[in-house]
């Protein structure tokens, strides 16, 4: 169903001749356009210039790389599933609308024709012209639109059926580019994961180097904190009255330390 569909959009944007195209954009990885122009047994031009049209609406992607010997780009081209079945999906949308247009058109006006020239025109203009076709000179007969509403109708409910179908299309190829996105997201997490692993097993190898190191120099380090502590709250006591005490507190943990 979905190769049908896209089919049909290649047939809209660029013609019935071109719909085999399909087969070969319609992969997971990008095609070389040499390729792709061998396999429809086109010359190169020709087949950009198809794959030119299908870029100019956006339903196809395409990647480039550079020939190192000869130094010229190839390109790479992938049909963008997606976009082509909402291409499809507006198209159809835009032929139920005139459909249902014309049905509402012929069940409310009358219309007349010349069954020589086959012009068709409404009961107004037919009027206007004294029911006298202006080609030929013939009479207008009046046109019975029940068999013209039937088949109005039947096509209006085909067009109807493939939206249902369509938009199912669409669900289905929007949950596959959701669990696309999901597994790169996934593997990203996982990579970002890996490496903040890896700094913390480095962090934790630092750590325990730097703990056996102060094992061996356990005086020092009480010391350095008491400093910093002083540090910090110098600037906030510039009064010599505040001073006094914390020489006095530095002195009896001095004092502390001599008891032990
Ligand atoms: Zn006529």
């Amino acid at each position: 169903m979905l190769k049908k569909f896209l089919k049909e959009v290649i047939t809209i944007v660029v013609g019935k001749n071109a719909e085999e195209i399909v087969e070969l954009l319609d992969t997971k990885k990008h095609v070389n356009e040499f390729i792709i122009s061998k396999k429809l047994d086109l010359t190169i031009n020709q087949t950009r210039n198809i794959l030119y049209k299908i870029s100019d609406q956006g339903l196809v992607s395409s990647i480039r790389k550079k020939d190192k010997r000869k130094g010229w780009y190839t390109y790479f081209w992938k049909i963008e599933v997606l976009k082509s079945l909402e291409f499809l999906r507006n198209d159809l949308m835009k032929k139920i609308e005139q459909l249902e247009n014309q049905v509402r058109s012929r069940e409310t006006k009358r219309f007349y024709v010349c069954d020589t020239c086959h012009i068709e025109i409404t009961e107004e203009n037919a009027l206007s012209n004294n029911f006298t076709c202006n080609e030929c000179g013939s009479i207008f007969v009046f046109k019975d639109n029940t068999k013209i509403l039937k088949e109005m109708k039947r096509a209006l409910e085909k067009l109807k059926n493939d939206l249902g179908l369509v938009d199912n299309e669409i669900s289905i190829e929007s949950k596959k580019v959701e669990v696309g996105k999901m597994k790169v997201i996934n593997k990203e997490e996982k990579e970002k994961k890996k490496v903040r692993e890896t700094k913390r097993l480095e962090r934790k190898v630092v750590r325990d180097k730097l703990k056996k190191a102060a094992g061996k120099t356990k005086k020092k380090t009480p010391a350095k904190k008491s400093k910093k502590v002083d540090k910090k709250k110098k600037p906030k006591s510039k009064s010599k009255s505040a001073k006094k005490p914390k020489s006095k507190t530095l002195k009896r943990k001095s004092k502390a330390k001599g008891k032990k």
